[in-house]
């Protein structure tokens, strides 16, 4: 039996069929809300929202280039303690990965979570969606769609994630149920895949028609997964090089004013209190004097390369190449290609991937003294 259902279409839009499906899943007994990107009424801007009544799913927009925000952080806020209802909750496989490395981390509870993922078209920087979303007033949205399912980079002035450039995982995995996108055939209708028997439930309980597999999906997603692997590798061939060496990475990083935005938008930075902001670092105003003196001038703010290796210790099995990190940064230091070429290695030693799997052990609770003893010299 296949996975997949069909919803026909409502009218020409496929906004207008997305917001009907997440209607019809609000609508439904035992679900209190649904997590979704959408339009704000005080401005033009898309943002995450939380909506408990099915009326307020008209200004819902899944679809938006917007990402402003990682919305694992959001689940985490909404079950962390607990929550004592069930709410849906559309993600990109980005936000459902983040996701899956909080529930490890104890941080998220996926319990009372539906999690609908949608294939993700990319998005754009923050400071570029405003200004596409003004030159294209009435359909921003569906321009970018348009776009980015013909193959292309939507029109100036936006500007794609560089993230969202090598990410190779465009169709969501840890889903209850995707809205399809990439190699189906969209003219017909909403195609949506359950991957987890409780999505099958919601999906027949809507009403949706069971329909065949797409046909050409498989090879679609798979040629779009092999030019960003193209594109990532070389990403990271570049990246390397050019932090080759600690004088190199202090030039990578030169421009970090110790803001610490990456940290605050990044998914995966999961201590509770940050070493950073405790007064760990407030030195005594005679130290910074003395490194002064040592070398004749002293860079400030200090410790901004070693607050970045620090990131890179704590988080880097837990990356999922969200690029919130570069997005957040106002100096645009190219933080997303630093830190995905670093946890790339770092996830490939441990035979781990960030975001795969609720069953895999995240290596830095389970990690051994004696491993890698021969590279880190202790444990021997
Ligand atoms: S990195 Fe970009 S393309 Fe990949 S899932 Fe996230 S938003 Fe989508
Ligand atoms: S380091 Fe950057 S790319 Fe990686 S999870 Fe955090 S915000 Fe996303
Ligand atoms: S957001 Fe940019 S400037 Fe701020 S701490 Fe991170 S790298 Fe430094």
């Amino acid at each position: 039996m296949s996975d997949w259902y069909k919803i026909d279409r409502q009218g020409d839009e496929l906004l207008t069929d997305i917001q009907g499906f997440l209607k019809s899943v609000l609508e439904l007994d035992g679900i209190s809300g649904v997590l979704v990107p959408r339009r704000l009424p005080v401005k033009d801007t898309v943002m995450p929202a939380l909506v408990s009544r099915p009326g307020f799913l008209d200004d819902a927009d899944p679809l938006a280039p917007a990402f402003t925000v990682n919305s694992a952080k959001n689940l985490s806020r909404l079950t962390r303690k607990g929550l004592d209802a069930n709410i849906a909750a559309v993600m990109r496989s980005c936000e459902i990965r983040a996701f899956v490395e909080l529930i490890k981390l104890h941080q998220s509870e996926k319990e009372p979570v539906i999690l609908i993922g949608m294939d993700c078209l990319g998005a754009l920087t923050n400071r570029s969606y405003p200004k596409f979303a003004a030159e294209n007033p009435e359909n921003s949205s569906d321009v970018f769609q348009k776009a980015r399912l013909s193959g292309n980079d939507p029109p100036e002035p936006a500007v794609m994630n560089s993230a969202c450039r090598i990410c190779e995982h465009p169709v969501p995995e840890a889903a209850d149920i995707i809205i399809g996108l990439y190699g189906v055939d969209l003219a017909v209708g909403l195609f949506l895949q359950a991957k987890t028997e409780r999505g099958r439930e919601i999906l027949e309980k809507i009403g949706a028609s069971p329909a065949e597999a797409p046909k050409d999906r498989a090879e679609v997603v798979q040629n779009l997964i092999d030019e960003r692997i193209a594109a990532r590798d070389q990403v990271f061939e570049e990246t390397a090089a050019a932090v080759s060496s600690i004088e190199k990475l202090a030039a990578y990083l030169a421009d970090c004013v110790n803001c610490y935005n990456c940290r605050v938008a990044c998914p995966a930075c999961y201590c509770r209190e940050c070493v950073f902001t405790t007064d760990v670092f407030e030195h005594d105003p005679m130290q910074y004097l003395q490194w002064a003196d040592r070398k004749g001038a002293l860079k400030m703010p200090t410790d901004t390369v070693f607050y970045h290796i620090t990131r890179l210790t704590h988080m880097s099995t837990a990356c999922v190449g969200c690029g919130q990190c570069s997005n957040a940064c106002p100096n645009d230091i190219p933080l997303t290609e630093l830190f995905r070429t670093v946890s790339h290695r770092t996830q490939a030693a441990f035979d781990y991937e960030a975001g795969r799997s609720t069953e895999e052990a995240p290596p830095l609770l389970v990690f051994k003294e004696e491993e890698f003893s021969e590279i880190v010299g202790i444990g021997e």
